[in-house]
């Protein structure tokens, strides 16, 4: 794992998961479904959690969803399922929470978002309602500022006093101190009405990469409440990956960040689960946390011109992805592997030599053989066209023989 320093904060407990400080960086995702379908959002609940997410956020945004979060708790505990739940609330939370007591027990955690419960407007009765019910069931919140409802009375003030000063700062600026001057007055405020510090983690989401880099920053630097990360609105396809991936690849790596979210817009009828496996291998790229075994594939050149190589990466890829929930619960340590899938002689058997396990791909010219090398040393060369099946066979032999079964861990 990578040598990164953490940022020192409060570590708060939502549901036994840990998040912040010292604990794995925790990744979390969001339902689209609509919550009053308990059905609906208790099967993507699941999905969500069988793909790895550790957290799962689901909008509580009337009186039918705010009645169904019991039931879907209720029914996922049925099912084995026991990802902690927490409720997402704008405009109305207050109202929700305090009509549907059992909602607020149900739900692990409440997101509230200081932009939208009115505070600064007239008073903060809205606010302090939500945070008194979570005090009262010994929830923790999250104040999750985004800019795309940010407290438009704080924004108007700073900006007024802004443009009073002899050398005004940016809009842009000024927006941005305005998101973390909105989550840190609302922690305070938090604290006033009984939530303990270590049950308050802070998010200021922008849509922006570099928006995001400097909010993050300023914000870490200016309180010790564990954070929640996420690029808000970050789009579709590779755009949204990317994006993603650069904000938070950058934040991760100066030790901000203690619970992530990649908040991709699926293609009509894609995967929800896409988001998790994302945030996954966000975390495993930068070398934070693992979760499944990597394959480094070569892109192919002129030297490797048959799709072969393309067909076998992603068959390999495939059984790796399709084996692991059954590798995860029977063997310690699986998801550290390294596959190593070359094209040709040039890099292959070095890349494969720096794996668990690889292989060489005959490229055009070459002689037609496929040497497999385990723990960097030769282990054999495989030839004809049952290459892929045998790599298959000695790759599930090399994970039987080289991870510990979780039962005789559990004896130890
Ligand atoms: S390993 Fe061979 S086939 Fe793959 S990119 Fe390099 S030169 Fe091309």
């Amino acid at each position: 794992m990578a040598d990164i320093q953490r940022r020192k904060t409060a570590t708060c407990s939502i549901n036994g998961v840990r998040v912040g400080s010292d604990a794995p960086v925790v990744v979390q995702s969001m339902t689209n479904t609509d919550t009053a379908d308990v059905a609906s959002t208790v099967q993507q609940v699941a999905a969500l959690a069988k793909a790895g997410s550790e957290l799962v956020r689901v909008t509580v945004n009337n009186d039918a969803a705010a009645a169904a979060v019991a039931p879907i708790v209720e029914q996922l505990d049925r099912q084995g399922v026991r990802v902690p739940i927490i409720g997402d609330f704008h405009y109305n939370g207050h109202l929700l929470l305090k009509k549907y007591p059992e909602c607020a027990r149900a739900l692990a955690k409440y997101r509230i978002n200081p932009g939208n419960v009115g505070i600064g407007r007239k008073d903060d009765a809205n606010f302090r309602t939500m945070i008194e019910v979570a005090a009262e069931n010994q929830k923790p919140v999250r104040i999750g500022v985004n800019w795309g409802s940010l407290d438009q009375a704080l924004l108007t003030r700073m900006m007024d006093e802004n443009s009073r000063l002899a050398e005004p700062r940016g809009a842009r600026e000024v927006t941005m101190e305005a998101m973390v001057v909105s989550a840190l007055n609302s922690a305070a405020l938090a604290e006033k009405y009984g939530l303990r510090p270590d049950q308050i983690i802070l998010s200021a989401k922008v849509s922006g990469v570099q928006d995001l880099i400097d909010v993050y920053k300023a914000l870490a630097s200016r309180c010790d409440y564990p954070l929640h990360l996420g690029l808000t609105e970050a789009g579709m396809g590779a755009k949204g990956i990317v994006a993603s991936s650069a904000a938070l690849g950058v934040l991760l790596q100066e030790g901000i960040g203690d619970t992530i979210r990649v908040s991709l817009t699926p293609a009509p009828g894609g995967d929800r689960s896409e988001e998790v496996r994302v945030a996954q291998q966000i975390l495993q790229s930068l070398g934070i946390r693992s979760f499944t075994p990597q394959v480094t594939a070569c892109p192919g050149c002129g030297r490797t011109t048959s799709t072969f190589f393309q067909e076998m990466a992603e068959q390999i890829q495939s059984y790796l992805l399709e084996q692991m929930p059954v590798w995860k619960e029977n063997y310690t340590g699986v998801e550290e592997m390294k596959v190593a899938v070359m094209g040709c002689v040039v890099n292959g058997p070095g890349e494969s030599k720096h794996a668990s396990l690889g292989i060489s791909l005959p490229g055009t010219f070459e002689e037609p053989k496929a040497p497999v090398y385990v723990d960097g040393r030769l282990f054999t060369t495989l030839k004809g066209d049952r290459i892929v099946a045998e790599f298959i066979r000695i790759l599930d032999d090399y994970v039987q023989s080289h991870y510990a079964a979780r039962e005789a861990v559990a004896v130890q």
